[in-house]
């Protein structure tokens, strides 16, 4: 079988997905978000039938399978109008984090809860002013015998406010200076001097963004996830599932958008034939379906080195993936919104929402700027000019 050709298992898992994603669907989805709910109904069924924790090990209740999985479970909610953004944070980030890195009793403490939906963590990382720098780190964790006392201000987390921890990125009191050397603590949502606030955002989204400050947020010594030396190491493997989810979450929005562009073309008149007759709209929704293509494909190849364990090829590719992600998702989305007239830009048929929700992955987890910079120095070997 070619390499292309999905395995039946993979393709079986798509289709249920999708007819679930479906039953819900956009109108769901977006009267949820713009009611400032969760999509909660959606959340709970997808994790009893085991879609949230696919990529979890079987022995602490997931599926034992990989990231190229939940990127399948994230990119055909999107397709089927219903995308869970937490799937990027709390399986993919946390549960990988925590899986590869995490002490036995971390381990047994949270993943079956990841992995069946029941719990979720989101994951801070963005500081006022360490936004693309994340050298510049401030928030600090200082030992106070046993335990750690973690102080700083994060920016724009996600999902907060229904999640049961979060998993913060700091810095020991020892390597406050200098290069990273990044530490990972697990906070429970409820810990006295952890406190959170959302931001309003130009989203349509069920998950709202969150300013954190951590004010000595005492930690018991079993809050730091694996071994405070080797923090970059732990952050990286769970940076590259974000980057390689992010791409999933947008190109599925993307496949929606351009599905129901096509249907309303096949069926809008107001010539003689139907708009999709007239090159100028049939045109550029292919090309928009085949970069849409071309960026899954780089999405799955970044999944598959992930998967086989290959961390730093992963790393190029996900980079890659998410860059040509947010780009063909952003092109197909505003052609879709073209398609649609001024329908496309209606609550009713709710693609203008998309506008945003795809336009975010330019910018988040790492911005497009970014991904170009890592492209010139590491694929290139161009000099770095920051
Ligand atoms: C909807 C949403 C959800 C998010 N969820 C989370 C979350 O759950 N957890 C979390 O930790 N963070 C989250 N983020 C934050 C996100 O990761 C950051 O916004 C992103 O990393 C960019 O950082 P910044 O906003 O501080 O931009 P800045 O770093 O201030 O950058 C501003 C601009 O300058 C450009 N720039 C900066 N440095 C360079 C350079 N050297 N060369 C060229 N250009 C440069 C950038 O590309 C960008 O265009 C979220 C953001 C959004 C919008």
């Amino acid at each position: 079988m070619s390499v292309f050709t999905e395995s039946p298992e993979r393709q079986a898992l798509r289709r249920a997905v999708f007819d679930l994603g479906r039953r819900y669907g956009a109108a769901y989805f977006q009267a949820k978000a713009r009611a400032g709910l969760p999509t909660r109904e959606l959340w709970d069924e997808a994790g009893k039938l085991g879609y949230l924790g696919v990529n979890i090990p079987a022995e602490y209740g997931g599926g034992g399978a990989g990231i190229s999985e939940l990127a399948i479970v994230l990119e055909e909610l999107g397709a089927a109008g219903a995308p869970l953004l937490m799937l990027v944070v709390s399986p993919a980030i946390c549960g990988t984090v925590i899986a590869r890195f995490g002490t036995e009793w971390q381990r047994r403490q949270w993943l079956p809860g990841l992995a069946d939906g029941s719990r979720r963590m989101a994951f801070g990382i963005t500081e006022p002013d360490a936004g693309s720098n994340s050298h510049r780190i401030g928030t600090v964790a200082r030992r106070d015998g046993t335990d750690w006392l973690l102080s700083g201000r994060k920016v724009f987390i996600s999902g907060i406010d229904h999640s049961d921890a979060v998993l913060f990125v700091g810095r020991t009191e020892d390597a406050a200076t200098g290069r990273l050397k990044p530490a990972l603590f697990i906070v429970p949502r409820d810990t006295p001097g952890f406190e959170y606030r959302p931001i309003p955002m130009e989203l349509v989204t069920a998950e709202k963004q969150f300013q954190v400050f951590l004010d000595d947020v005492r930690l018991p010594a079993d809050a730091l996830v694996g071994d405070e030396n080797a923090g970059l190491m732990q952050l990286f493997a769970g940076l590259n599932p974000e980057r390689i989810m992010t791409a999933a979450f947008t190109l599925g929005i993307a496949r929606q958008a351009l599905g129901r562009a096509v249907e309303y073309a096949r069926t809008r008149t107001v010539w003689d034939t139907p708009i999709g007759a007239h090159q100028g709209i049939a045109h550029p929704l292919a090309q928009c379906t085949i970069e849409v293509e071309l960026a899954r494909l780089m999405m799955q190849k970044a999944a598959d080195l992930y998967d086989a364990g290959d961390d730093i090829g992963a790393g190029e590719a996900a980079n890659m993936a998410k860059y040509a992600a947010g780009e063909a998702a952003c092109r197909a989305v505003d052609q879709a919104v073209q398609t649609l007239g001024g329908n496309g830009l209606t609550q009713e048929y709710g693609l203008a929402a998309l506008i945003a929700a795809t336009r975010v992955a330019r910018v988040a987890p790492v911005s497009r700027e970014m991904v170009l910079n890592y492209v010139a120095q590491h694929t290139l070997g161009l000099p770095r000019s920051y």
